[in-house]
């Protein structure tokens, strides 16, 4: 083995202990690269318990007049901060301590209902919605999910009302997209009793705002020359934090302050482990699913506003004798936006549920959901923008700061780009592990091998005669069912094709990989607008209502996203890669 291709095993290695550890229930998206629809996950459409939908409301209706009365999205763009008053006002409605567990002094809400709280901040202000993100989706996350009784005593009533801020600090100059290059260091002292932290974080939202920081740094393995990631629970008044940077100016967001620090000789005590040591990865991973959830919820807010937004004004602004809404061109862009948002919002609340309903293993969906909604808003702002014409580019109206403020979404807690990558390869290691083990087994045949090579056949040929069922429960759904059935069965099958055309090299050919998670994720979006137009559906018939008024914007997603399905799934074999790649190596050799 050469330098390049043990490097490429040591790494493989590292993500199978970090991601795939113990066995796991099959989640919806992983099943669908086995040609499965694991139907207990999506299906019926989740709802919140009546109890939870009472509080849910009476917390939206507190913090819409909360919002109506006291903030001023364009004021704090242009003072680029967020007044002390508003974040009282957040804590005093309970948000920054939304899914906190009540005995701390959280709402202890479900993920669904906080969903719906971010949606409704980030209808109205993105910078806003990062903050309460860094401070609650990400920057308390550690502490609640592996946090000891003792540390949760002790760190989360401040922090849940608001009186103590959050921030979560993984980011350095070399560890960015590489999240695990972590180059922080965290030396324990001799008797054993604190960690010593050393190195700089930089981009990290509320740094200079924050009391309490949740902060990546690498320790030694003991008995080895290795190191690991650890969390620790660092706080600004520790000898030796430097706060570098406290609010680096930006393009948008500008009400969150986004800082860098160094940490010079600060001793943190043991007691500040969160998880265990040597974990802090899989604490970072883990968190980052949070995050991605709720970066869904506010980016379909902020969908809604563009649609209540484009609506608007595509009614009332005259051209050529018409109402902007009367030319097919903009009617598009419109048709466009409400599709888009409706599955935007499905997808949301489909993958809340699922950290609700306690599957295991998550991280497909919450990467899915963070691509696709991050980029469907970003289409969604410049539709509405060019609705708007020449006004959206001025800054009384609102679109030019959500242009701004949209633009970090598809860089930030994990790029789309690496989370594209992610989406195809974990979601193809399934599969691939059993061709792996026909493939071995052919090689090197024993008893043994060939049962479980058996076994591996069995699954791959069942997956690839079996279409699987959809089972949508409104009649008028069934074709729409059967469709999305038979593009799960295709999509099972290139990924086959895939993996025994390209084997391990799959690895590293990102134009395949963009395809087959993009096909994934539509997949994921389809299913969870079907389910949500089911039980709509459902609602009506139950309650007397004509269920035959179609839902537009459902069906107008279905349509576009089974194009653009088979679209992707033909690019596989027909497609100028070999150009591309050929265009971006001559253009980067060139001087
Ligand atoms: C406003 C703001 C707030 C932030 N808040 C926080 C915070 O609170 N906490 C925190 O820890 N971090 C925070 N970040 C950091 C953020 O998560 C990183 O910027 C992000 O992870 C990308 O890292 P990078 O900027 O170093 O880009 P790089 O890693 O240099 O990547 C640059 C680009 O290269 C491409 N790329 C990189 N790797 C690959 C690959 N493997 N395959 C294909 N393409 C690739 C992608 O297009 C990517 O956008 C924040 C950043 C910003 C701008």
């Amino acid at each position: 083995m050469n330098k390049i291709d043990t490097e490429r095993q040591k790494e493989i290695q590292q993500a199978e202990e970090l991601l795939f550890a113990g066995p796991q229930a099959l989640g919806f998206a992983k099943g669908l690269f086995h040609g499965h629809f694991v139907s207990d996950w999506v299906m019926p459409y989740p709802r919140l318990l009546p109890a939870q939908q009472t509080e849910l409301d009476q917390t939206l209706a507190e913090l819409r007049e909360f919002l109506d009365a006291k903030l001023d999205p364009a004021a704090i763009d242009r003072q680029a901060d967020i007044p002390r008053e508003v974040i009282d006002g957040l804590g005093r409605v309970g948000v920054l301590g939304m899914t906190a567990p009540k005995d701390f002094g959280g709402r202890g809400f479900t993920q669904m209902a906080n969903c719906q709280v971010l949606e409704e901040i980030g209808s109205r202000c993105g910078s806003t919605s990062v903050f309460v993100n860094a401070h609650h989706s990400i920057g308390i996350r550690a502490l609640l999910l592996f946090g000891t009784h003792e540390q949760k005593q002790t760190w989360l009533p401040k922090l849940v009302t608001g009186e103590q801020l959050g921030a979560f600090a993984l980011t350095e100059r070399e560890a960015g997209s590489d999240a695990a290059n972590v180059q922080m260091t965290a030396r324990p002292s001799e008797d054993g009793s604190h960690f010593i932290l050393n190195g700089e974080k930089r981009y990290i939202t509320n740094a200079a705002i924050a009391q309490v920081l949740t902060v990546m740094a690498r320790t030694p393995v003991p008995n080895s020359d290795k190191t690991a990631i650890t969390a620790f629970l660092v706080t600004p008044e520790m000898p030796g934090f430097e706060m570098l940077e406290k609010r680096m100016p930006k393009m948008g967001i500008r009400g969150t302050a986004t800082g860098r620090f160094a940490l010079r000789d600060v001793k943190v005590p043991r007691e500040n482990i969160l998880g265990k040591l040597g974990k802090g990865l899989k604490v970072a991973l883990t968190v980052l699913d949070f995050g991605r959830t709720t970066f869904g919820a506010c980016c379909t807010g902020a969908a809604k506003t563009c649609l209540r937004l484009a609506v608007e004004h595509a009614n009332t602004r005259r051209q050529f004798n018409k109402t902007l809404g009367n030319f097919h061109l903009v009617k598009k862009k419109i048709a466009r936006i409400a599709a888009d948002a409706y599955a935007m919002d499905a997808m949301t609340t489909i993958t809340a549920s699922l950290i609700d309903r306690g599957l295991e293993d998550y991280m497909l969906e919450t990467a899915m959901l963070k691509v696709f909604t991050t980029e469907r808003l970003w289409e969604i702002i410049n539709d509405a923008f060019q609705i708007y014409g020449g006004s959206a580019y001025f800054v009384d109206l609102p679109l030019e700061r959500m242009v701004r403020d949209a633009r970090i979404n598809q860089i930030g807690e994990g790029s789309n780009e690496v989370l594209t990558s992610f989406i195809a390869l974990v979601g193809m290691r399934g599969p691939g592990m059993e061709f792996k083990e026909i493939y071995d087994t052919m090689l090197k045949p024993s008893r043994q091998g060939i049962g479980r090579a058996w076994t591996a056949g069995m699954n791959r040929l069942g997956a690839a005669v079996r279409i699987p069922d959809v089972p949508v429960r409104s009649a008028e759904l069934r074709s729409f069912a059967n469709q999305l059935a038979r593009l799960i069965w295709r999509f099972n099958i290139a990924v086959n094709r895939s993996l025994i055309a390209y084997r391990e090299p799959i690895l590293d050919m990102q134009l395949v990989q963009e395809r087959i998670a993009g096909a994934a994720m539509e997949l994921f979006a389809s299913t969870s607008v079907l389910s949500r137009w089911d039980a709509e559906m459902q609602f009506a018939q139950r309650n007397g209502q004509s269920a035959a008024k179609t839902n537009r914007a459902a069906d107008l997603f279905l349509r576009q996203s089974f194009r653009r399905i088979r679209s992707f799934l033909a690019g596989l074999n027909d497609n100028d890669d070999k150009a591309i790649l050929a265009a971006g190596d001559s253009a980067l050799d060139s001087p």
